[in-house]
């Protein structure tokens, strides 16, 4: 047993086991052990590659989209530019270069990032410095200036604690981790669901897994409610799926394969796939107008992500090999195409942007 899986264990023995949201907090986040207390986790050297890190030109699109969601605004003439979880700083970077050549834009915004990890912070911080005279680091959304928002968030949601109910003996029980008899770690039934039972849970067989994700909604939820009140639009990118259901979508990440969740806590990222519908029903609620759920590969190519490469393959010619498998990773229904889906929320009507219109 690692450091953090020790620390886990004396809170079980002491406290019973841990629905399966607090062991993924206590794995991400623990200050000392935490998967996000250490440095070099997202990119090729890491554990996992995120869109911006795969090539600038998914940064691009998410910046051209950035500015029309700006203009669609009226074009204000102070803004907040949000990323939540910007990870590396890749596409924060990729927007910041790409936005530069609209005018207006970079003097109306103050650049915000949603970030809780001090070392991520410090990474981000070198890698943005020199791209924009105004950044600055928020622990959440209720830190952000009273402007209207352009914000964006890619493989964030993901990261949130999800808990898991499993059918088991006619009754919906929650997933947690406990010990087993030698005192390690193991996937432990604890008590019975008490929030509302999802539609179809009757029909569903023995074993049978629901997940429910209440810290996504939440921060849904406050952004939508930001967006109606303050103005603005938003822009959330994941893996993840349209529709709600039952299914086990919890994963462990390390070094680029799957690993057991429970074999070295900290080691690996874990996360789950969204549920978009639940995330636009939570943003809903707050009177936000909620776009449809589109793939990745729908919305970068409305984005115009093909012209794109086109354009620098033949600037390029001798990077045009690169670029194209760039290309099919993004928006290749084999690749993050199809599973990555893109949900965006705006505060007051309906802007003519993806996947909007
Ligand atoms: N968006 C990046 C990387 C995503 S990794 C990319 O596309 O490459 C997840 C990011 O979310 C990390 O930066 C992590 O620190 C941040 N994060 C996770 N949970 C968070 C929370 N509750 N509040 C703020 N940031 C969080």
């Amino acid at each position: 047993m690692n450091r953090l899986a020790e620390r886990i264990a004396r809170l079980i023995a002491a406290g019973g086991p841990v629905p399966l949201a607090d062991f993924m907090h206590l794995c991400l986040w623990d200050p000392a052990d935490g998967y996000y207390a250490r440095l070099e986790n997202i990119g090729a050297r890491g554990d996992f590659v995120t869109a911006p890190e795969i090539s600038p030109l998914f940064g691009e699109m998410v910046a051209v989209w950035c500015v029309a969601a700006w203009q669609a605004l009226g074009s204000p003439a102070r803004f907040a530019l949000v990323e939540a979880g910007p990870g590396s700083g890749a596409l924060m970077e990729d927007v910041l270069r790409a936005s530069r050549r609209f005018a207006g834009f970079h003097d109306a915004a103050a650049i915000h990032l949603v970030e809780t990890g001090p070392l991520l912070r410090e990474r981000q911080r070198l890698r943005l410095s020199g791209l924009h005279p105004r950044i600055a680091w928020v622990a959440d959304l209720a830190a952000l200036p009273d402007e209207p928002l352009v914000f964006f968030a890619n493989e964030f949601l993901d990261a949130l604690p999800v808990r898991q109910f499993v059918k088991s003996g006619g009754a919906w029980r929650e997933r947690c981790i406990g010990l087993d008899d030698k005192g390690a770690l193991a996937w432990r039934l604890g008590p019975r669901m008490a929030d509302a039972l999802p539609a179809g849970h009757e029909t569903e067989a023995e074993g049978a897994v629901f997940e429910h994700a209440p810290a996504r909604e939440a921060f849904a939820a406050t952004l939508a409610r930001r967006l109606a009140s303050g103005g603005g639009a938003a822009l959330l990118i994941d893996y993840g799926h349209a529709d709600s259901g039952f299914g086990d979508t919890f994963q462990a990440v390390a070094g680029h394969k799957f690993a057991d969740p429970l074999a070295a806590p900290g080691n690996a990222d874990l996360s789950s796939h969204v549920d978009f519908a639940a995330i636009g029903r939570a943003a809903s609620a707050e009177g936000a107008t909620v776009s449809p759920v589109a793939t990745q590969g729908e919305v970068l190519r409305a984005m115009g992500i093909e012209t794109r490469a086109q354009i620098l393959k033949r600037a390029r010619p001798d990077k045009a090999a690169t670029l194209e498998a760039a290309l099919a990773r993004l928006v290749g229904g084999d690749a993050m195409g199809r599973l990555f889906k893109v949900l965006a929320i705006a505060g007051i009507g309906r802007p003519a942007i993806p996947p909007f219109a």
